[in-house]
């Protein structure tokens, strides 16, 4: 099963791509995570990271195809992955499909995270700030990071719908529980229809 998740930051995806993992037996692959690693090593590079994520901006999309060619061809993915946080620009969404074609694996679900009120993602956000003191949490980068999100990111909704037509719409502002129970379904449906094995 190969799942890609999109949804502003705060919308609960990074949550529910854990349980995807807990439950199909498949590897998370969180960019963000990779990155605030990335970050922490004596190298150039995690130079210019602190800088790109403390503001909220997007690392550069060379950066990121290199990182998630890289991931995808270790071995792990094979049976299926949930990608959080790639693609985030059509650029990206253009290379994962390159990429996926030379692996001869496809996207099997694509889940759009919505949030209408963008005040209980601020919420969740700030709140998560403090309680895990990440530096990279300011009010400014977050909001600069929705802005983002709506301009570079929310278009690829658009794009899977008509180049694949396998997205999922989830309601995210609801109990995680909840949440995952729609995730549950619509991946059992998609396997209905032959879209992907279960493991
Ligand atoms: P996340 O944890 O997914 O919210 O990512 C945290 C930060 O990492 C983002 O605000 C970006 O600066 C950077 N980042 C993560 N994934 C990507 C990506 N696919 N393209 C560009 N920047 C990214």
């Amino acid at each position: 099963m190969n799942i890609v998740v999109l949804g502003p930051q705060g919308s609960g995806k990074g949550t529910q791509a854990e349980r995807i993992k807990a439950t199909y037996g498949i590897p998370h692959i969180a960019t963000g995570d990779m990155l605030r690693e990335m970050r922490e090593l004596d190298t150039p590079v995690a130079l210019e990271l602190r800088a790109v994520l403390d503001r909220g901006d997007l690392v550069n999309d060379e950066l990121m195809i290199d990182l998630i060619r890289e991931r995808l061809s270790r071995g792990d993915t094979v049976g299926g992955f949930v990608l959080d946080g790639f693609p985030r620009t059509m650029r990206q969404a253009e290379a994962l499909d390159d990429l996926l074609r030379e692996l001869g694996r496809d996207l099997d679900v694509v889940f759009d995270f919505q949030v209408p009120n963008r005040d209980i993602v601020l919420q969740r956000l700030l709140a998560r700030a403090a309680e895990e003191g990440r530096s990279d949490d300011t009010p400014e980068a977050i909001q600069r990071r929705l802005e983002l999100y709506d301009r570079e990111t929310a278009p690829l909704v658009e794009y899977y719908r008509s180049t694949r037509g396998n997205v999922v719409g989830v309601h995210a502002d609801r109990k995680v529980d909840e949440v995952f129970r729609e995730i549950e379904d619509a991946l059992a449906e998609a396997v209905r229809h032959g879209k992907a094995p279960v493991r």
